[in-house]
C-alpha cells in the first residue's frame, strides 16, 4: 500500500487564546503602540531632537550612515588611475538581480592585466544592494561606499550608474578602506 507523502511543515500553527481570538483588545493594543510612537516622534520634532522624523529624501539626504552601509558602488583604481577591474564578469554572474553590464576590452601590451572594462554599468532601478558583487570580486575592484546613490528618477533608463561615476571614488578620502594600502595597514609589510 502506498503511504501518502507528508510534506514537512516549517512553521508553527498559531495558537490563539480567547483574548487574541476576540481581536478587539489586540487592535486596541496596536493603536496604543502606534499612538505612543507618534506622540514620541511629535515630541522630538517639537523639541528639535534627533531621530524624530524620516529624512525628506531626495530633497534631504542623510549623512550619518554606518561605515559598513552598503551604498553606492565604486570601482577601485590602480596607482596610475586605471580601474582595478579585470573584466572577469564574476560580479555580473553572481548578481542575483542581473543588473551589472560589462563590456571588456583587450590590451595585449599589458601582460599583467590584458583585460579591462570599456563599459561597466549597474542598473540601480533593479539593484537590491545585497553586496554579493563585492564579495565575488577576486580583485577587490568593486566596493560599496557608505553614501547612498541618487536614485530618484521618473525614467528607469536614467537610473544606470556609469563607469565614470563609479571611478570618482577617492581612496584618500576613504579612511575605512584605504587603497593602495599604506605602510602599517594590516596585511602590508
Ligand atoms: S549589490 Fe547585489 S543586486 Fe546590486 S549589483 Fe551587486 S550583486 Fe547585483
Ligand atoms: S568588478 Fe571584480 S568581479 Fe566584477 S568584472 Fe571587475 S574584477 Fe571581475
Amino acid at each position: 500500500m502506498k503511504v501518502p507523502y507528508k510534506r514537512k511543515q516549517y512553521w508553527n500553527e498559531p495558537t490563539l487564546g480567547a483574548w487574541e481570538a476576540s481581536y478587539l483588545p489586540e487592535i486596541l493594543l496596536g493603536l496604543v503602540v502606534t499612538s505612543r510612537v507618534f506622540l514620541r516622534n511629535m515630541g522630538r520634532w517639537v523639541t528639535g531632537k534627533k531621530g524624530a522624523l524620516t529624512t525628506y529624501y531626495p530633497e534631504e539626504t542623510r549623512w550619518d550612515y554606518a561605515p559598513a552601509n552598503r551604498g553606492k558602488h565604486v570601482l577601485t583604481q590602480r596607482p596610475d588611475g586605471s580601474p582595478q577591474c579585470i573584466a572577469c564578469n564574476m560580479c555580473a554572474t553572481v548578481c542575483p538581480a542581473k543588473v551589472i553590464e560589462i563590456e571588456a576590452g583587450f590590451n595585449p601590451a599589458d601582460s599583467a592585466h590584458p583585460k579591462f572594462p570599456i563599459r561597466f554599468e549597474i542598473d540601480y532601478s533593479r539593484c537590491v544592494f545585497c553586496g554579493l558583487c563585492v564579495e565575488a570580486c577576486p580583485e577587490d575592484a568593486i566596493r560599496m561606499a557608505k553614501e547612498v546613490p541618487a536614485l530618484t528618477s521618473n525614467d528607469r533608463h536614467q537610473m544606470w550608474l556609469t563607469m565614470d561615476e563609479m571611478l570618482t571614488w577617492k581612496p584618500q578620502s576613504d579612511v575605512a578602506k584605504p587603497y593602495p594600502p599604506g605602510p602599517g595597514t594590516k596585511g602590508t609589510p
